[in-house]
C-alpha cells in the first residue's frame, strides 16, 4: 500500500514528488509514455527562474528527477491503463503492475499535437517548436511560420511578431476556428502573412536545422517553398486524461477540472500540471501546481491517519 502515487514525470509530477518525498511519504512516480513530459522534448529553457543562462529542457528534468530521488521517490516505468477511484485505497493498473494507494496525484500532462510529417519530432528544438512563449526569443529577426487556425495559432502569430522578422500563418482552410477578435488582431499585424488554404507538405531541414517549409495551396494545387528558420506547430493539445473519463470532472476537451486548488470530486485524488491547464501551460506553473498537489495530499493523509480505519468514499459522503 502506497501513501501517494503520482501519475506523470514532467515538471508537475516531479515537483509533487520532491515535496511528497520531503514529507516522508515515499511517493511512487509512474513515468508514463513520455518520461520527463514536454520539457524533455525541448532544447533551451530560458524562462524557468533560477537559471540566468538558461538550461536544456532534458537537463532541467534530470535535475528534478535526481532531487526527487534523493529524498526517497521511487520511479516506475509504465503507462496507466486503468484506475479504480470508487474506494480508498485507490487501485492503479500500469501495464502488468497493480498499485494500491491512499492518495493519488494526476500530473499526466498534455501532448502537443504534431502534423505527422517526416522528421518533425526530431526537429523539435532545431527549428520546430510547440511553444511560442518558450522558444520565440530564439527567432529574433528571423522569418518563421505558425501552423494552425485556432486561437492558439492567432495568439502565437501575434506574440511571435515581436521577435520574428516575418510570420507566415499557415492554415488548411480559409475559415478559422479562432475567435473573430483574435483573427482581426493577426490580420491587422503587418508582420503576419496569411497563407491559406494551405497544408504543409514538408519541413525543409537538409542539415538537421529548419531552413524552409513546402506548403501546397489546396484550391490551386500550387506548391510554394517559404524560406524560414522556425515552424511553430499550434494545432492544439491533447490532455492525457482518457483513463479518468467518467471518474473525474473534465471539460469538453478532456482537461481535468480542479475544485479549490488541486482538489477533485474524489477526496484523496489531486490534479496538477497541463492535464488540468490549457491556459498557462508553462513549466513553472506546472511545477507550482505540482507543489500544491503534494501539500494537499499531505494534508489529506494527515486527516486520514486521524480517521483510520479507511472508509469508502460513499461511506464518507453518507
Ligand atoms: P483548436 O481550437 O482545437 O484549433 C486547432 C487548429 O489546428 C484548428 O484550426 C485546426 O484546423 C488545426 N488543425 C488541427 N489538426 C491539424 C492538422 N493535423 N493539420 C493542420 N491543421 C490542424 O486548438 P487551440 O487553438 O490550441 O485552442 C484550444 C482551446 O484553447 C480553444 O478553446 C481556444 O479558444 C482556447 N484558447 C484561447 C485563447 C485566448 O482566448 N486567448 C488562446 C489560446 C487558446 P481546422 O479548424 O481545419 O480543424
Amino acid at each position: 500500500m502506497e501513501n501517494v502515487v503520482i501519475i506523470g514525470s514532467g515538471c508537475a509530477g516531479l515537483t509533487a514528488a520532491i515535496y511528497a518525498a520531503r514529507a516522508n511519504l515515499k511517493p511512487v512516480v509512474l513515468e508514463g509514455h513520455e518520461p520527463g513530459g514536454q520539457l524533455s522534448l525541448t532544447t533551451h529553457v530560458e524562462n524557468f527562474p533560477g537559471f540566468p543562462d538558461g538550461i536544456l529542457g532534458p537537463e532541467l528534468i534530470e535535475n528534478m528527477r535526481k532531487q526527487a530521488k534523493r529524498f526517497g521517490t521511487e520511479f516506475k516505468a509504465g503507462v496507466v491503463n486503468e484506475v479504480d477511484l470508487t474506494k480508498n485505497p485507490f487501485t492503479i493498473i500500469a501495464g502488468k503492475e497493480r498499485y494500491e494507494t491512499k492518495s493519488l496525484i494526476v500530473a499526466a500532462g498534455a501532448s502537443a499535437r504534431l502534423l505527422g510529417l517526416k522528421g518533425e519530432r526530431e526537429l523539435i528544438g532545431h527549428g520546430v517548436s510547440t511553444c511560442a512563449t518558450c522558444d520565440g526569443y530564439f527567432f529574433r529577426g528571423k522569418p518563421i511560420a505558425v501552423v494552425g487556425g485556432g486561437d492558439s495559432a492567432m495568439e502565437e502569430a501575434n506574440f511571435l511578431s515581436r521577435y520574428a522578422s516575418r510570420v507566415y500563418l499557415v492554415h488548411r482552410r480559409k475559415e478559422f476556428r479562432a475567435s473573430k477578435i483574435m483573427i482581426d488582431r493577426a490580420r491587422a499585424n503587418e508582420k503576419v502573412e496569411f497563407v491559406t488554404p494551405s497544408v504543409v507538405e514538408e519541413i525543409v531541414a537538409p542539415d538537421g536545422l529548419v531552413s524552409g517549409l513546402k506548403v501546397r495551396n489546396v484550391d490551386s494545387g500550387d506548391l510554394r517553398e517559404i524560406t524560414l528558420d522556425g515552424v511553430f506547430v499550434a494545432i492544439g493539445h491533447d490532455p492525457n486524461s482518457i483513463v479518468f473519463r467518467g471518474k473525474l470532472d473534465m471539460d469538453e476537451n478532456g482537461y481535468l477540472i480542479a475544485h479549490h486548488g488541486t482538489l477533485t470530486k474524489v477526496p484523496g485524488v489531486f490534479i496538477a500540471g497541463d492535464v488540468q491547464d490549457h491556459r498557462y501551460r508553462q513549466a513553472v506553473t506546472a511545477a507550482g501546481s505540482g507543489c500544491m498537489a503534494a501539500l494537499d495530499a499531505e494534508k489529506y493523509l494527515e486527516n486520514l491517519a486521524h480517521s483510520e480505519p479507511v472508509v469508502t468514499r460513499t461511506e464518507r459522503v453518507v
